[in-house]
């Protein structure tokens, strides 16, 4: 674990310790909120998908009082929605760096510089699952308060860890947690991890794999790794809409791509028969975009031959489907653009 902090710090942009949790990332999620809130905290959620919809659920686990700023899916909160959905009395913003569920980006270091300069007594809360390790992430320069990710997204390992960073201010409340739980207790897991050791059994293996992965971040270069997600990110945006599909979301993160379903078809079909017959997994959608969108990952271990095999599969399904596509121009715009 001590060898895994300098590269864990330099993924988050931090010189404040990484905790590591044994759990999904919704298990970091819940430790930030019930170790730096309290009862009379007043929050302000950003809820512009699933995992926004995640931390109101948290929230409210926890009896917190929650104002909502809530947007359609597919849309990137802007500082000018902010700063009507702001009060004084808000003490804590929390939202997703890059809301996986639509693929969706908010423009993160634009909102914290204005938080900072506006209200800096607001702690900002991040969920940056799907965004540390796909894109520059400082926290410290940008004044985070807490920040998430988790073991099987950018950093390319099986589900089972989190990450949890605190500034001094939050690592601070942490110290005094006032509201009810047990295992997930920041203070506990700073004391002891520091001293190279953790309050309960940690998940060993996944850690050793851990070190293999910051190891292969670190060998590629963190600036190629930030590169090669804008680039396949790019070139799958601008093959799925030379196919002749649309993009689901205003402003795409580099995490996934999320696509229109074309109309009169059973997305969800075509997603399986891609799956059985091909062997790649396109995600559906949930909740409010089931059966209407679809998402193309390519977070992480992606190569450029991934995707193109991805984009024929699924240019082929949808064709066989008599949906209307060009499958030619998309993997001719895609293999031009990332000249392969
Ligand atoms: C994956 C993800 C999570 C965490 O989900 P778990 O299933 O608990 O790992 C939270 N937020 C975002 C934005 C995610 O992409």
């Amino acid at each position: 674990m001590a060898e895994c902090q300098r590269g864990l710090q330099k993924l988050f942009g931090t010189q404040e310790p990484i905790v590591t949790l044994t759990s999904s990332g919704t298990g970091g999620m819940e430790a930030v909120i019930r170790s730096c809130l309290q009862p009379s905290d007043k929050v302000l959620a950003v809820n512009a998908g699933k995992f926004g919809e995640r931390f109101l659920q948290l929230t409210d686990a926890f009896g917190l009082k929650v104002d909502e700023l809530k947007l359609p899916w597919g849309k990137s909160v802007s500082v000018s929605a902010l700063k009507k959905a702001l009060k004084p009395e808000h003490t804590c913003l929390l939202i997703q760096h890059s809301e996986t569920s639509t693929g969706t980006l908010h423009p993160l270091s634009e909102i914290a510089a204005w938080l900072k300069k506006e209200q800096p007594k607001t702690l900002l809360f991040v969920d940056a699952i799907t965004s540390i390790g796909a894109l520059p992430f400082q926290m410290d320069e940008w004044g985070v308060d807490a920040t998430v990710t988790g073991s099987q997204k950018a950093l390319m390992l099986p589900p089972g860890l989190s990450f949890v960073a605190l500034s001094p201010r939050a690592r601070k409340r942490a110290k005094t947690p006032s509201l009810p739980g047990f295992y997930f207790d920041l203070n506990r897991e700073f004391e002891s991890q520091v001293k190279g050791q953790t309050g309960f059994t940690p998940s060993v293996s996944l850690i050793v794999a851990l070190k293999e992965s910051l190891r292969l971040l670190e060998e590629e270069g963190l600036s190629h790794v930030f590169e090669r997600h804008q680039k396949l990110a790019a070139a799958t945006r601008h093959a799925v809409v030379a196919m002749g599909l649309e993009l689901a979301s205003e402003l795409p993160s580099v995490a996934c791509t999320a696509i229109k379903a074309p109309e009169g078809v059973k997305i969800k079909e075509i997603l399986k028969t891609i799956e059985e017959t091909h062997g790649f997994r396109i995600a559906g959608a949930q909740g409010e975009w089931e059966g209407k969108a679809f998402r193309i990952s390519h977070l992480g271990y992606y190569s450029p031959f991934d995707l193109l095999s991805a984009l024929t599969a699924l240019g082929g399904e949808l064709g066989r489907a008599k949906v209307k596509v060009d499958l030619m121009k998309a993997l001719k715009v895609f293999i031009d653009e990332l000249e392969l």
